[in-house]
């Protein structure tokens, strides 16, 4: 089975379409995977959430989907992510609202962890540091686990019996990571919709489950038509220009 996982798509469209044409283009994908973080930042969101629908994918929720939906202040959020929640918020229909607020936080699926954050705090800590992996692989109960939310393309891996010890590493285009090898490992995809690691390419993985295997892709899309649409929204300036950029 060949898995389509992507995180953090943030109401991007044509990254989301860019996405599914260059990971099809590579051979069928017979499920798809979604880290959360769905809407918020970008102009399209309930195209987002009716393409995830069509795909069948299994979703968990991010921070986004329960800002927007009015399930969780925005108080930790910056001005600029406040602002563009509530502009999502009023775009979406009371239907989509009860979509979002039914995701879970947690899911497991064919024996892998599915989380935004991390498990410690599914909805808000960033996998950023040694300690917040090893917090989050001492919950994972399965070897493998997959996290968004930092929107940077990211690999932790812990050896066996080495419980207090992990490391964690970039992970580049093309670049494949093999489960199973380690005792834990946790994976991110990066961002589909808003990346944040210098590279505007949107990112996405793929996990062959006979192989076990999970690689990495970058795709270019067109990010001047998501910018076009984000400026008759007038959403906020620094959203705009960000995904030019990729930080
Ligand atoms: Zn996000």
């Amino acid at each position: 089975m060949r898995v389509l996982i992507v995180s953090d798509i943030h109401g991007n469209l044509p990254a989301l379409e860019a996405v599914l044409r260059d990971s099809d283009a590579a051979g069928e994908i017979d499920a798809v995977w979604c880290l959360g973080d769905t809407v918020g930042y970008g102009p399209q969101p309930s195209e987002c959430i009716a393409r995830l629908e069509s795909l069948g994918a299994v979703w968990v929720a991010g921070n986004h989907e329960r800002a927007v939906t009015g399930a969780m202040g925005t108080e930790e959020f910056n001005p600029n992510a406040a602002a563009a929640a509530r502009w999502t918020a009023k775009m979406l229909s009371d239907s989509e609202k009860t979509r979002l607020d039914a995701l879970p936080e947690v899911v497991k699926q064919d024996g892998v962890t599915l989380v935004h954050g991390t498990l410690r705090d599914p909805l808000w800590e960033y996998l950023y540091s040694e300690e917040a992996a090893l917090g989050h692989l001492a919950l994972q109960e399965t070897s493998l686990g997959l996290v968004g939310h930092t929107h940077i393309p990211m690999v932790a891996v812990q050896q066996p019996g080495r419980s207090n010890d992990c490391r964690m590493n970039r992970v580049q285009d093309g670049q494949s990571v093999q489960a199973g090898a380690s005792e834990k490992l946790v994976f991110n995809p990066g961002s589909v919709g808003q990346p944040r690691d210098g590279d505007p390419r949107a990112s996405y993985a793929v996990y062959d489950t006979e192989a076990q295997a999970i690689t990495l892709h970058r795709v270019e899309y067109e990010v001047e038509v998501t910018q076009k649409l984000m400026e008759e929204a007038r959403l906020p300036r620094w959203l705009i220009e960000r995904l030019s950029v990729g930080r």
